[in-house]
């Protein structure tokens, strides 16, 4: 029972099994103090009364507890018969939870409740557990509470040495913390509130800090033992396309991350290198230069889009770029025909083919390089950590990597993230872009906004309209969208406009020939979903609009405003609302409004998803701790990632005296170290 529901399996499962609260049962409020400012009470009194009210969805069990001081309303909507049965007209209860006012009277709906024995009370001060547990572990008796006389059991026969100190004495002692074994008993059981948050710092600095040592122990690993391709030169590819064949100045953020590259590359280990930067902050060329640096090597390079989209629009940006230079570049996806796909996998094996771009076609098995050296990943997040592991397959000694995202991660969720990678970011944006205007309008506004369009486009500029599609096979979503598509239709008639129209269920030719034609100027508006979200490049379009804002989250948003503003032209981002948009929708449009930075946006939508939706790829493992968290905790990670980085650089393979529990430890935890592939 306790395996199925809570997952606890062994002693050590029940130990972590950390209360969410305690509860001091000598503090007690009165229900006759609770005003509209209470927030959370704990009261003890009798029950004076039950009964089933309501019926069907309104079917609720009222209770009426008395204190002596008034009475308190104790409403379930849920597990209804269950708690009727347990609970007892006449009984004393102990009750707790969040109060409110219904009808001018104080209730609390789904209290946490259980048998009260006044003897008790006006004993010492006692803080007693509470843990998270099911509804079906409380039908069978297990509820918070009893849990906590297992524990409490537990460390009966538990020892220190049961729990032996895992971190070193040089941490202990500078950060003052508390010893293990003291910090697992406080933490359940406190004697007083002050050693109950020295108990909990402590744990959440050991988890913080196991789990940085962790990520570093790899990192170091792979910058002191992995042997990567050398580009010793550079070449006169890479000078010739620098000094003549760019089209721009490269900003100083795109100068230093080619440095870093540069250097990472030149000394014989493997890079991987996580490549951050806003969207339209310049990614493409800072990889095509490092493509470029690797041919110059006698490497071949290869670059990897999301999308068959994306895929296509990189290679017609690259092949244009690279017209006068002599570096042959195919396009591989999985439209590619069949003829010509063989021809290239030929080339390559052969070597004469240096550039290869392409969706995961690229990964597929039959794909061999004659000498990969460099691989790029671009818009990662779309990608698993396994398909890129494929990449590096693909070469005896593995290619460097470089990982390019342009959704920002906030520092400390890119520390726990990524913090087995290296990291640069692109913090510039070219010169003379202008920031994009963005406006919230209602529904009731679509015609004006449609004008706006219209205006737009007779200056010469394009659009987009974008329509939710969460799931592309959802059915509904796609009415939407072909509803919405004849709604555009109707505002902008053939043959004064030519619209396009792309989404997940056409097949990649028609997506693309689609795409093509408003690339190419030849319909001036873009009714899409969100398959153009990431990457697209048409510098022409000036206005982007989205239906039904309520359905998209921040940087999902941000993602899709940076579709736009990306030429010289002013640009506007239009979001459209029903008309009474959620609160939190509000919050998200109000952040959109107010500002154009993606790293500000990205930390916003941190707080206000938290980590695991963000990152897709890897919310296992590295960011899901059992009591700390990275958006509360920012400090203690702070503290966390510097203490490993101290012991590592002292001691980076853990072989001195006092680093010797610490890397127990880890070996002890089989599955969260990769110790196997360190070691
Ligand atoms: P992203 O980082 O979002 O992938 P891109 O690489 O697509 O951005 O670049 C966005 C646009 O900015 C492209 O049209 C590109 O040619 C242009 N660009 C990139 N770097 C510079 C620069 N240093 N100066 C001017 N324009 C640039
Ligand atoms: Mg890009």
């Amino acid at each position: 029972m306790l395996k199925k529901e809570l997952n606890i399996f062994t002693f050590n499962d029940l130990l972590e099994h950390f209360p969410y609260r305690h509860v001091d049962k000598t503090k007690l409020g009165l229900i006759r103090d609770i005003s509209p400012q209470t927030e959370f009470i704990q009261v003890a009194g009798k029950l004076v009364s039950k009964e089933i009210a309501g019926e069907k969805r309104g079917r609720r069990l009222v209770g009426k507890l008395y204190d002596g001081s008034g009475l308190l309303e104790l409403v379930w909507f849920q597990g209804i018969n269950w708690v009727d049965k347990t609970l007892e007209t006449g009984a004393d209860y102990l009750v707790y939870g969040r109060t409110g006012f219904f009808n001018g009277s104080p209730q609390i709906t789904h209290p946490e409740i259980e048998s009260y024995t006044p003897a008790k009370a006006g004993g010492s001060s006692f803080l007693e557990p509470v843990y998270p547990t099911t509804e079906k572990l409380k039908a069978k008796g297990l509820g918070g509470r009893q849990l906590g006389k297992l524990t409490l059991q537990l460390f009966d026969i538990l020892k220190e040495r049961d729990l032996p100190e895992n971190l070193p004495p040089g941490v202990l002692q500078s950060l003052q913390l508390m010893g293990r074994y003291e910090a697992f008993r406080q933490v359940h059981f406190p004697a007083n509130a002050e050693l109950y948050e020295k108990a909990l710092r402590r744990l959440k600095l050991e988890e913080l800090f196991l789990a940085q040592v962790r990520l570093n122990l790899i990192k170091s690993r792979r910058h002191r033992f992995s042997k990567g391709i050398v580009f010793s030169q550079v070449g006169d590819l890479f000078n010739t396309f620098y000094k003549s064949h760019l089209p721009f100045a490269l900003t100083g953020a795109q100068k230093r991350v080619l440095r870093e590259i540069r250097s990472d590359t030149a000394h014989g280990r493997q890079m991987n290198r996580l490549l951050q930067g806003d969207v339209g902050s310049g990614k493409t060329i800072v990889a095509l230069l490092c493509m470029l640096l690797a041919a110059d090597n006698g490497y071949q390079a290869c670059m990897m889009a999301p999308t068959e989209i994306l895929a296509n629009q990189h290679f017609n940006g690259v092949k244009e770029l690279l017209k006068d230079m002599p570096v042959p570049v195919e396009l591989l996806t999985g439209s590619t025909k069949k003829a010509a796909r063989n021809k290239i996998l030929a080339r390559l094996e052969d070597g004469s083919l240096p550039f290869l771009i392409g969706t995961h076609a690229i990964i597929e098995d039959a794909v061999k390089f004659k000498n990969l050296g460099f691989a790029v990943v671009d818009e990662q997040h779309r990608f698993g950590v396994a398909q890129r592991a494929r990449l590096w397959q693909k070469a005896t000694t593995p290619p460097h990597v470089l990982v390019m995202t342009a959704t920002p991660i906030p520092r400390t969720l890119a520390m726990t993230a990524y913090g087995d990678l290296d990291y640069s970011v692109i913090d510039e944006l070219p010169p003379g872009r202008k920031p994009i205007t963005t406006a919230h309008r209602f529904e009731y506004d679509r015609a004006k906004v449609m004008d706006f369009i219209k205006e737009e486009v007779a200056k010469g500029r394009q659009a987009y309209i974008i329509f939710p599609l969460i799931e592309e096979s959802e059915k509904l979503d796609y009415e939407n969208l072909m509803q919405g598509y004849e709604n555009v239709k109707a505002f902008f008639p053939e043959p004064r406009y030519y619209i396009s129209m792309v989404h997940g269920r056409q097949k990649p030719d028609v997506k693309d020939t689609n795409m093509q034609r408003f690339v190419s100027g030849d319909t001036q508006i873009m009714v899409s979903t969100t398959v153009i979200e990431v990457g697209v490049n048409v510098p022409n379009a000036t206005v982007m609009v989205v239906e039904s804002t309520e359905k998209f989250g921040l940087s999902q948003l941000h993602q899709l405003r940076g579709r736009v503003g990306r030429g010289s032209d002013k640009s506007f981002c239009i979001l459209l609302t029903g008309m009474k948009p959620t609160r939190e929708a509000k919050e998200r449009i109000k952040i959109m409004c107010a500002t154009n930075d993606g790293f500000k946006i990205a930390e916003k939508d941190l707080e206000l998803r938290g980590p695991g939706d963000i990152e897709g790829t890897r919310q296992s493992g590295e960011l899901n701790f059992k009591l700390a968290s990275i958006l509360q905790d920012k400090q203690l990670l702070q503290v966390a990632r510097e203490m490993a980085e101290r012991v590592l650089d002292a001691d980076p393979d853990l072989v001195s005296a006092e680093n010797q529990p610490l890397k127990a430890y880890l070996q002890s935890q089989k599955g969260k170290t990769a110790w196997s592939k360190i070691s």
